[in-house]
């Protein structure tokens, strides 16, 4: 059950995933769906039944702030002429971190994701503009078409396993899974950069979406790195995209709700960008750890924290917000991020590390102790 689920899943292209960033594409690969065209919808409907059973209506008490957000988020979509959709939230409980939209404008979250925005009408936001985009923008068809126009041109695709491929059909299918990938990558950043728009329009920051991205990122650390076809972008990749809309919309959002406080997704959060840590060997066994920080919306300060982990990597998973602090194992430094380019230096020495575990990762926690973002650290080499 749990893989036909996730097969189904699969169907609707998963949102949110880590993976290798490559240069996208532009717009010229974006397909056109002619208006005869059905297989979506008929996807939909025949995966419907399944997909209902597995899965509630967010109407239900604890998801109330998830049905309010996309009650008022589809109050703003405008649909392109001829497309017929039926508006729904549904919740899937296996709690799991990931969304998905059908073709039919059933939007599936599911209940890790659902629980990571609680009650955060901004990061429901988030989750579900980029959804609804997915749905608007017939993203499944165009998809497909692109995949099927590479099978014409190209006869090698998505034969990667069979085992007759001959060499010259495999490098071809390597290229036209290299061309899918970036393809689905484009896909991704202009789901991001339509649903920032429809948050604007509805009421809630655009900060809230960065705000999420970072919080996913946090909770993958210690995850595999990502293969090259990979249909999802990864975070920093997204926000390098996305820097631009992030500035543009929110111009448009002050200019809709200048009473930001006052809109529907309130203030915006707190944003930490962290750039990639720059580690400089100081002597045997010293090192210096630069971490530079770009900060939104704060208004006290941060924390920086280094955190040390078990060099047994099955005990470096499900990091807690507790083990973060932990005063024994990791290193910490309060900023107030005020320059819009921070720098957090660090000294380190072997001697300040607990035995049997390594530097992982940088996280950067409010004054709560609530994770806002994480990076991973280099390995600090000897
Ligand atoms: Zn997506």
């Amino acid at each position: 059950m749990e893989r036909d689920r996730n097969s189904v899943a699969c169907l609707f292209a998963l949102s949110f995933c880590v993976v290798l960033a490559l240069p996208s594409l532009g717009q010229q690969n974006s397909s056109i769906v002619p208006n005869n065209f059905k297989l979506d919808m008929e996807t939909a409907a025949r995966l419907r039944p399944q997909l209902m059973e597995q899965s509630i209506p967010a109407a239900a008490g604890r998801y109330a702030t998830g049905q309010q957000v996309f009650a008022k988020l589809v109050g703003q979509a405008e649909l392109p002429a001829g497309l017929k959709v039926t508006w729904e939230l549904r919740i899937v409980e296996d709690g799991m971190l990931n969304s998905y939209a059908s073709p039919d404008g059933t939007v599936y979250v599911e209940s890790g994701m659902a629980q990571l925005a609680g009650s955060s009408a901004g990061l429901w936001a988030a989750i579900l503009a980029h959804e609804i985009a997915h749905v608007i923008g017939r993203d499944w068809a165009r998809r497909y078409l692109y995949q099927r126009s590479l099978e014409s041109g190209n006869a090698g695709i998505i034969v990667l396993d069979d085992p007759g491929t001959s060499p010259g059909s495999w490098s071809d299918s390597q290229k036209a899974s290299a061309d899918l990938g970036r393809f689905c990558r484009q896909l991704e950043v202009d789901a991001d950069r339509a649903g920032l728009m429809l948050m604007a329009r509805a009421g809630y920051h655009p900060d809230f979406v960065p705000a999420l991205h970072h919080l996913l990122h946090a909770e993958e650390s210690g995850a595999t790195p990502s293969s090259l076809n990979a249909m999802h972008p990864c975070w920093e990749e997204r926000d390098r995209e996305l820097s631009a809309a992030y500035v543009s919309e929110s111009i448009e959002f002050d200019h809709r709700w200048p009473e930001r406080y006052a809109s529907p997704g309130g203030n915006p959060p707190i944003v930490v960008f962290a750039d990639e840590p720059k580690v400089r060997r100081m002597g045997s066994s010293q090192w210096e750890i630069q971490i530079p920080l770009r900060c939104q919306n704060l208004a006290g300060a941060v924390e920086v924290v280094l955190r040390a982990a078990s060099a047994h990597p099955s005990l470096t998973r499900n990091l807690s917000e507790d083990s973060l602090e932990d005063a024994n194992e990791n290193v910490r430094q309060l900023t107030g991020c005020t320059s819009p380019k921070t720098t957090i230096t660090f000294l380190l020495s072997s001697a300040d590390r607990p035995r049997n575990s390594r530097w992982t990762d940088v996280y950067v926690v409010d004054s709560w102790g609530a994770i806002l973002t994480r990076t991973d650290l280099p390995k600090l080499t000897r």
